[in-house]
């Protein structure tokens, strides 16, 4: 039975005062979520200490939106895996359609941030999803195929035991246009399915995939009650404790 995860990503969102008083409203109200539910937040870096220390005696995990691939030196601006875990970050997001498309960041460079992230004993949220471009040419596979396998070049089985996948088809994210049960199903099958040819079925069965695109406590029973989806990767309605618990308990 793989384990359920709800994640909420910030992303450039909440100063410290507001991060502190969103994670009080969120710790009350997860203080009875479902036992098989893993809830994980991750605040901009600005708050992530502060969180650390607020969500110690809490069930809620840690984590960051993003890091840099190389383990410290002249990088102004950048923030490396082993400061990520100082501070208490149990995961990391990486390959976010925002860094691909916004910031620029390729399957490659993912890949090294990912195996980075394996090395440093952070899990990766790996994220990938298809344009609507891409979708309506009818290639949704084979850009999932090779994110996959770009993404994941050289990741051992055993390091893909700490990877999470979150599929998130870009003209879902912040639109408000999600992908229907089915048409989420459909790639997180598929996805399984090139985990297996990829790894080995046992694999296939364990690795957790996440469905992100506009999920809100309204849609989230109905996606996650699909056999391949494992959880959610949520933006906008995880910036207020009601809708991330509404969420949680879908
Ligand atoms: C996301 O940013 O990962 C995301 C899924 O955003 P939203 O829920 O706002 O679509």
């Amino acid at each position: 039975m793989r384990k359920r995860i709800i994640a909420g990503n910030w992303k450039m969102n909440k100063n410290l005062s507001e991060s502190i008083g969103l994670i009080s409203e969120l710790k009350s109200k997860v203080a009875s979520k479902p036992e098989n539910v893993d809830v994980l937040i991750f605040p901009p870096y600005t708050s992530l200490e502060t969180a650390s220390a607020l969500t110690k005696d809490s069930s809620i995990k840690l984590g960051a939106q993003n890091m840099h691939q190389a383990d410290g030196g002249a990088f102004t601006g950048e923030i490396s895996a082993g400061m990520l875990k100082s501070v208490g970050c149990e995961f990391v997001i990486l390959g976010h359609s925002e860094r691909r498309h916004i910031f620029g960041e390729s399957d490659e460079l993912i890949n090294e941030k990912i195996k980075k992230a394996l090395e440093e004993d952070l899990k990766p949220v790996f994220c990938i999803g298809e344009t609507l471009e891409q979708r309506e040419a009818g290639i949704t596979n084979d850009v999932i195929r090779s994110q996959v396998e770009k993404g994941l070049n050289g990741v051992t089985e055993n390091q893909l035991n700490e990877v999470i996948i979150a599929y998130e088809p870009v003209w879902a994210i912040g639109t408000g246009k999600t992908a229907s049960p089915e048409q989420a199903e459909e790639v997180h099958k598929f996805i399984r399915e090139l985990i297996e040819t990829k790894y080995s079925s046992p694999a296939a069965e364990k690795v957790i995939i996440l469905y992100g695109g506009s999920v809100k406590p309204e849609n989230a029973a109905t996606l996650l009650a699909e056999k391949d989806i494992d959880g959610a990767l949520v933006g906008g309605a995880c910036l207020k404790a009601d809708s991330f618990a509404g969420i949680i308990n879908a």
